[in-house]
């Protein structure tokens, strides 16, 4: 057994303490009775996963979009019937195909993984060299599962986020988006020697401009259908890539790159962010910082309030009962369960395997599905 730390954890832990400690799977562990809201941005990206399948990334897009409306139907059918549900059901359906409009003419790689959960063991920051363990004597591990990995025409790795935005980010908040970072290093921890250039933030508007104009009908790498890098190019595909980076791949790299390289294709924006070793490895450090504090038994666990993230956040009614000095008991009694004591991952599509890289592909398709 180990002590584990997802990444999300870790998100909620930075945001406000009170929080995490009431939702911890490591603390209180306390779970809502009512449903939670509707999450369209994990309906995405479960619809996402399908579009990048590697095992169905050279089959014909009239075989896999169907495939990723369901998987998105069935992410947001999860949620009890309600009006929020049908507007979320609308505004997904409605940024899918946009989707399929418009990035072709962005996609410039090829996928290698999906949905692929990481773990790695978070440095003991006091004793170079050894891994944190918890007053228990466990293994700490820092846990994560990583939306998608990709390899550009030069083979180069990249960390791919999905993002559903009502506004495009600012490029600060990108470069300074910890999780993504800490997901490069998870990432390479997990597979030895292939080294991840960047992260690469695949943006979606809500609500995008009226006039989006024609999505152009090429493809960004002249690939047919969907574009990208087919599975079966020795460059940016998928299952032709050997467990390392070849020396010939990098030997024709171009030396310099810019750090930051970013398009807007109709309601979507790619930023490509070159991340250096130092931010890399920096993430593992502040990660052991942040995991010690964490396990000090004399934490204090102050609020955070926020007028960005309070309105989401389960709690505020216990929260707002010891903000007045009462006692919360009646109120956690009354509307939340106490969760497993271990996260449980739902598998997903690609996770463990068929993802396409070192890994069983799923049989090949019918003669005439591929493009
Ligand atoms: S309501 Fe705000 S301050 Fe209170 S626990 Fe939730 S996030 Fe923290």
């Amino acid at each position: 057994m180990d002590y584990r730390v997802s990444a999300q954890e870790r998100a909620a832990f930075k945001l406000c303490r009170r929080q995490w400690d009431f939702g911890s799977p490591n603390r209180q562990r306390l779970q809502a009775l009512d449903p939670e809201p509707i999450d369209l941005n994990r309906a995405i990206r479960d619809a996402l996963a399908v579009y990048y399948y590697p095992g169905m990334w050279d089959w014909q897009s009239a075989i896999v979009f169907p495939l990723v409306r369901k998987a998105f139907m069935r992410s947001i059918a999860a949620a009890p019937p309600s009006a929020e549900r049908m507007q979320a059901l609308d505004l997904g359906t409605e940024l899918l195909e946009r989707y399929f409009d418009w990035a072709p003419s962005v996609d410039d790689f090829g996928p290698l993984k999906i949905e692929t959960d990481v773990e790695v063991i978070v440095p003991d920051i006091r004793e170079p060299d050894r891994g944190l363990l918890s007053p228990d004597g466990l293994r700490v591990l820092y846990t994560e599962r990583v939306a998608l990995v990709s390899a550009d025409e030069d083979n180069q790795y990249w960390v791919v986020v999905h993002h559903v935005v009502t506004d495009w980010q600012d490029i600060e908040s990108l470069l300074l988006d910890e999780a993504a970072i800490a997901a490069c290093w998870a990432w390479e921890q997990t597979y030895l020697g292939m080294d991840v250039a960047g992260t690469i933030h695949n943006e979606m508007l809500r609500s995008p401009p009226d006039v989006l104009g024609t999505a152009p009908t090429g493809t960004r790498t002249g690939r047919i259908g969907r574009g990208g890098y087919s599975q079966n190019e020795p460059s940016g595909g998928g299952r032709m890539l050997p467990p390392a980076e070849r020396p010939d791949r990098l030997e024709r790299r171009p030396e310099t790159h810019p750090r930051v390289e970013q398009e807007i294709a109709g309601p979507l924006r790619r930023t490509k962010i070159r991340r250096t070793r130092e931010e890399i490895d920096t993430a593992a450090q502040q990660i052991g910082a942040e995991v010690l504090d964490m396990l000090d038994s004399h934490l204090r666990l102050y609020p955070t309030p926020s007028p960005r993230h309070c309105p989401s956040c389960a709690f505020r009614a216990p929260c707002l009962a010891m903000t007045h000095g009462a006692d919360p008991a009646l109120e956690l009694a009354s509307r939340f369960r106490q969760g497993p004591e271990a996260v449980s991952y739902e598998p997903r599509l690609g996770a463990g395997g068929g993802g396409g890289r070192n890994i069983s592909l799923p049989g090949n398709p019918p003669p005439s599905s591929l493009t």
